[in-house]
């Protein structure tokens, strides 16, 4: 879905229209995937020698589910109007699969 950069948008601060610059809202970073029984690390620690495996690390863990009960995500927009520079959020997502930013 492609959203376009500017939206005329009623400004409940300023109470009036104005020409707002429309962002989305980042879902937080992730965290890293580094962990105790990371492979690497696994490595670096000496686990990995002799033959065979002895019956572990037979297979990666699962990372991401092949299907998830939701595809598609809800646009999570912000609204910042560039009279007060205060911004709203939209308050109703709409589904969809990909949220790309207008160009021009
Ligand atoms: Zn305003």
């Amino acid at each position: 879905m492609q959203i376009s950069k500017k939206v005329m948008r009623y400004c409940k601060f300023c109470k009036k229209h104005t020409l707002h610059d429309v962002s989305i809202a980042s879902s937080g970073h992730k965290r890293g995937a580094l962990k105790r029984g990371g492979k690497a690390r696994v490595r670096k620690r000496g686990k990995w020698r002799g033959f065979g495996n002895l019956g572990r690390y037979s297979k990666p863990p699962i990372t991401a589910w092949k299907r998830k009960t939701k595809s598609t995500k809800k646009t999570n927009l912000i609204y910042t109007c560039p009279e007060c520079k205060k911004s709203t959020l939209q308050r109703k997502g709409t589904r969809a699969g990909k949220v790309m930013m207008q160009k021009e």
